[in-house]
This record gives structure tokens, C-alpha cells and sequence, in this order.
């Protein structure tokens, strides 16, 4: 587990800024969710996190280390998405088990930490099979096995159930409850599902055009919401 902070985050794309000066506290195994319209936002701000996109502004602290300058791989944080990007050549085992492999650990241990990682999200039966003979659902499951056998710090969802029908969300969301809680990590969950935020998250955070319009627990913003728009956003009355 790590916390994160982001400190005056800003980003650029060339004359154009997105992101105006972020600055955000996550406890050490917090729950973060991030909401907020298409194009606030979200995914760049996750990126920045992660390391896959540079900050044009601030500092990203994670422990208590700047990171500022740090590869992905080096800033121990995973990330999932909506689309599960799975080897279709592979077996799910290969899957789950391949950001190990290509970091040279011994065969001993990625079978023991793929045995692990399918335990606890139920891919034990299915370690043989081949992405294309998995439903949906077992399909993010292995993406997600895939983030957890690396034992990340972090983790970042990038509205990784998305692509689901309506039931599969509903049950994919505890699931990714109970992972949180058995990981013992710090996750920071996008989505633009006020049901998914309101049902998953310690604290909520809910961005606007590039700024934080209001952060606090599902219940602070749903009974005080600073603004319209975060009312609008959480579905209360004000
Ligand atoms: P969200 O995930 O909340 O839908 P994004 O983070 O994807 O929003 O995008 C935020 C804003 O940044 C949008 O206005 C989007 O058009 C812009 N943007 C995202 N990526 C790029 C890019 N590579 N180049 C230029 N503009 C971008
Ligand atoms: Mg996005």
C-alpha cells in the first residue's frame, strides 16, 4: 500500500491546458473514486499517476517519494481498463503471469503467484483456456489477475467495466471491492457511474473541465454538495 498525492498537478497539450492545478491526498488503502462528464478529465489525471502521460505542472508523490520522473514500471502501480487487452494466443495462466515473466522472475514463483492471483478472483477452473473461450466477465478478471500477481502499491481502473451488461456491472463491483480489501492497496477507481462511485468509494472526488469541484465521502456529497453541478452529478436534491 502507498498513499498519493497529487500537488498542483497541471497538463498541457501544447497551448491547450486540461488540467488546471489538481491537488489531491489519498491515504495509504483508501478507496478514490474519480467521476465527473466525458473529457473532464479523468483518464489523463490517471495517467499522470501512472506515469504513462508527463505532467506539464506539480509533483506526483507516491509514498513519500516524487516520482516525477519515474518509468510505470518503476512507480509499483497497475492499471486496468475498460478494454482487457488480454494475448489472445496465451493461456489465461500466460496471461496472468506475464508482466513476471518478461521481468525474468523464476518459473517457481510466477506459478505460485499466478496460483494466487487466480484463487482470489476465481480463475483457478479456467487457467488453461485461451481469452477467446472466456465471457466478459472472466475476461477483466484476468485482467485484473494480470495487475494483481505484481503486488502494485496502486491500483487504477480506468472505467474497467464499461464494457459489461448491466448484471455483470453489479457483480464485478463487489468484486473489485473485495480485491481492494484483500490486495490491501490503494485504488483510484474512474467511472462515470454515480451508482458505481456512490456504492465503491471511501471518498469521491468529482471533477469538472480540469478542476476539482468537490471531494468527500459518497455520503458528504450526496447530503452537502458544495454546487450544482456536483448535485446534479450525485443524483441529490439540493
Ligand atoms: P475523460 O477521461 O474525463 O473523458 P480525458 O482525460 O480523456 O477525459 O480528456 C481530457 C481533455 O483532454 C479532453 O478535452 C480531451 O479532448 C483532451 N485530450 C486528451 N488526450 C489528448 C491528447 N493526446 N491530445 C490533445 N488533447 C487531448
Ligand atoms: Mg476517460
Amino acid at each position: 500500500m502507498a498513499s498519493v498525492e497529487l500537488k498542483d498537478i497541471r497538463k498541457q497539450y501544447g497551448a491547450l491546458e486540461v488540467i488546471h492545478g489538481v491537488s489531491l491526498s489519498i491515504e495509504d488503502g483508501e478507496f478514490i473514486a474519480l467521476v465527473g462528464p466525458s473529457g473532464c478529465g479523468k483518464s489523463t489525471l490517471l495517467r499522470m499517476i501512472a506515469g504513462l502521460e508527463d505532467i506539464s505542472g506539480g509533483d506526483v508523490v507516491i509514498g513519500n517519494e516524487i516520482v516525477n520522473q519515474l518509468t510505470p514500471r518503476e512507480r509499483n502501480i497497475a492499471m486496468v481498463f475498460q478494454s482487457y487487452a488480454l494475448y489472445p494466443h496465451m493461456t489465461v495462466a500466460e496471461n496472468i503471469g506475464f508482466n513476471l515473466r518478461i521481468s525474468g522472475q523464476p518459473k517457481s514463483v510466477i506459478d505460485e503467484r499466478v496460483g494466487e492471483a487466480a484463487r482470489m478472483l476465481d480463475l483457478t477452473a479456467l487457467l488453461d483456456r485461451k481469452p477467446g473461450q472466456l465471457s466478459g466477465g472472466q475476461r477483466q478478471r484476468v485482467a485484473m489477475g494480470r495487475a494483481v500477481v505484481r503486488n502494485p502499491a496502486v491500483f487504477l481502473f480506468d472505467e474497467p467495466l464499461s464494457n459489461l451488461d448491466a448484471k455483470l456491472r453489479v457483480q464485478m463491483r463487489s468484486e473489485i471491492k473485495t480485491l481492494h480489501q484483500k490486495v490491501q492497496t490503494t485504488s483510484v477507481y474512474v467511472t462515470h457511474d454515480q451508482i458505481e462511485a456512490m456504492t465503491l468509494a471511501d471518498r469521491i472526488v468529482v471533477l469538472n473541465k480540469g478542476r476539482i469541484e468537490q471531494i468527500g465521502t459518497p455520503m458528504e456529497l450526496y447530503r452537502n454538495p458544495a454546487n450544482l453541478f456536483v448535485a446534479a452529478f450525485i443524483g441529490s436534491p439540493a
